[in-house]
């Protein structure tokens, strides 16, 4: 073999190579895919107790950290808080009549997302539907009720086959990461979710219907409720309740 033919077939290897290689870049949307999964496995992980909570914290700050790099539009944060208020998450409720223990029911005593051992507080809100038989539909209207998205964001991860005998608190559960709040918001409870992880859902969308999935929310002395935790990041990708009583009270409701 000459050098001329040697040249020729390595410049072709490289040039396959070079296409191979170029397809196995991830796109944003697979990449997203990607960082839904970890997100998933981090609670897995912390659920089961296979990992200690630092190490939790720090693979849950890496992949927010991405997530956030991914979707941050400054101008688009800025148009979407101006032309959309909050959306009350259950459809045809008002805020007065359905926030339990009339906004009472928040209560934030070192809540920690990473350490299993850590169980005190409820950094969080209940919404109840009426829903006296338990049958997970509206008394009145006898249909289920619609759970909509608060605010626009990214569905980072869900579960959507939780069985009366297991454990799990939240059910089937929906974690929605609001860029431009930089906050997760956590839909418990639900008897449908509608949502996949990696799907941009907008404020008002339906993302799934209010039920009684979940460890206690199955039992009968709990009413037919929805759980709703917001976890805002702080500087260093770190999760911390607040208090979203205000949001709720003000925002848009949307009919039947
Ligand atoms: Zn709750």
């Amino acid at each position: 073999m000459d050098v001329k033919s040697l040249l020729y077939r390595l410049t072709s290897l490289f040039l396959i190579m070079s296409l191979m290689g170029w397809k196995k870049v991830e796109t944003p949307s697979e990449q997203m895919l990607n960082y839904c999964q970890l997100f998933q496995k981090i609670q897995v992980d912390v659920r089961e107790q296979t990992v200690s909570p630092d190490s939790a914290a720090r693979a849950f700050q890496e992949v927010m950290r991405k997530i956030q790099q991914q979707l941050t539009h400054p101008d688009s944060c800025r148009s979407e808080q101006q032309s959309t208020a909050f959306v009350y998450p259950l459809r045809g409720y008002q805020p007065k009549y359905s926030i339990g223990g009339g906004g009472r029911g928040y209560y934030n005593k070192g809540f920690n997302l990473f350490d299993m051992e850590v169980k005190s507080g409820h950094p969080a809100h209940d919404l109840f539907i009426r829903d006296g038989n338990q049958d997970n539909l509206d008394d009145r209207m006898c249909l289920p009720v619609d759970l909509l998205a608060i605010s626009s964001g990214i569905v980072l991860a869900t579960e959507t086959n939780w069985q009366p005998e297991s454990e799990l608190r939240g059910g089937n559960f929906i974690w929605v990461y609001d860029p431009c709040l930089n906050g997760l918001f956590y839909y418990a409870h639900n008897s449908r979710v509608v949502v996949e992880p990696g799907q941009w859902v907008k404020a008002g969308e339906k993302i799934g219907e209010v039920g009684r999935t979940g460890f206690n929310a199955y039992k009968e002395r709990s009413p037919t409720h929805l759980h709703l935790m917001f976890l805002r990041l702080d500087a260093d990708f770190l999760p911390e309740p607040e208090n979203t009583i205000d949001w709720l009270r003000n925002a848009e409701t949307r009919e039947w």
